[in-house]
């Protein structure tokens, strides 16, 4: 119950097992197209340029940033957590001009202060911003936020890594142009697959850059011969192809249950976590209009020593959960409640082990 990996079910590992096929390998093929559905579904999308990057989350946000950003390009990058921090570090090693917006952590990004920056900067291309921020629990107002960068004409570039499949998300509708998720945290697969996603807007202005994607590995111009529907497929890299057999069932599993109920289920999971820990006398460190239910930030209570207890929980009862990150270290806990973790068993079990430690 830390912020990721979550619990990975048996069903993805089983898939994970399956034989190794070749990566240009028909049957192989026809996972792909499968995976891309998959994928337009959980992101609520029609983007045709959907589908999983090689590697964890850190490279599906290099991937958007190596791909829209050009030198002296200026992004704004809205800051109010640790990923935020790094999303502007990515602007600054493309060659970019990062103009910050910084709210106060364990609060949301203001609109205001992003309209502001826009209109002191007009010559600005892209917003950039995270959905969910995992190092402080707090979800900001995608649709907003997006909404006032294409205003002012700007792309948008918005990390989903702990959003997906857990709080509601909207690709087409919230405007959003190029996303990069996760598949360790609300999807529950194993660790090192990035879902993306871009607009024909973003595609455009990646076909036309004036200078080369300065990484080649990840310059989405060459990634599509090997993941572009239709088109002949060539080989770009080999692909971890057992990682996708899991991502492809955690998909399915989310699309059995149904994109909305696994929102649902989030929601009504993380109520009843916050019942029981304000019953143990717990407080939370966000507000509850902008609270994420798939990431619990807790107030470690004065004079509790936060690493005796987090190992005493993981001796006693087999329970991880996440210290805090970054100018929250040593004040909180964070509790993930992310897909297949989300159950009504481990918040019961998070309840009783945490009275257990704290009140005996
Ligand atoms: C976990 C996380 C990342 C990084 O993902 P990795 O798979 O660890 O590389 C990026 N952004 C947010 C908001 C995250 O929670």
């Amino acid at each position: 119950m830390g912020p990721g990996p979550s619990d990975v079910s048996p069903r993805v590992l089983n898939a994970l097992a399956r034989p190794t096929l070749g990566h240009l390998d028909p049957q192989f093929i026809g996972l792909m197209d499968e995976v891309g559905d998959l994928m337009r579904y959980v992101f609520r999308t029609k983007n045709t340029l959907t589908m999983p990057i090689s590697a964890p989350g850190s490279a599906g946000m290099e991937a958007c940033f190596a791909n829209l950003v050009e030198p002296n390009d200026k992004v704004i990058v809205c800051i109010n957590g640790v990923f935020g921090g790094r999303m502007k570090e990515n602007v600054i090693r493309c060659g970019g001009v990062a103009v910050e917006v910084v709210s106060p952590w364990g609060t949301q990004t203001s609109p205001e202060a992003l309209e502001a920056a826009l209109k002191q900067h007009p010559d600005t291309k892209i917003v950039a911003f995270v959905h969910a921020e995992t190092s402080t629990g707090v979800r900001n107002d995608a649709e907003t936020l997006c909404r006032i960068a294409k205003q002012h004409n700007c792309l948008t570039i918005v990390d989903t890594v702990t959003s997906l499949a857990g709080v509601q998300l909207e690709v087409d509708d919230w405007q959003i142009d190029a996303t990069y998720s996760g598949s360790q945290k609300c999807l529950s697969c194993v660790p090192g697959i990035s879902p993306v996603s871009f607009s024909d807007a973003a595609v455009n202005v990646i076909q036309n850059r004036k200078t080369p994607v300065q990484s080649w590995f990840l310059d989405m111009n060459l990634i599509v011969g090997y993941w572009g529907k239709g088109a002949k497929r060539a080989y770009h890299h080999t692909a971890p192809v057992n990682s996708l057999y899991a991502i492809h069932e955690s998909l399915l599993m989310v699309h059995q249950e149904g994109l909305e109920n696994a929102w649902q289920r989030h929601a009504a999971h993380h109520q009843k976590l916050v019942n029981g820990l304000e019953s143990l006398g717990l407080s939370f460190a966000v507000s509850q209009d902008y609270r994420l239910p798939q990431l619990n930030v807790v107030n470690i209570p004065d004079g509790v020593d936060d690493a005796a207890v987090r190992s005493e929980l993981l001796r006693r009862f087999g329970l991880e959960i996440g210290a805090g990150l970054g100018e929250f270290a040593g004040k909180v806990w964070r509790i993930g409640l992310m897909g297949s973790t989300c159950t009504e068993k481990n918040v019961q079990h998070c309840i009783a082990a945490l009275d257990a430690v704290l009140n005996n």
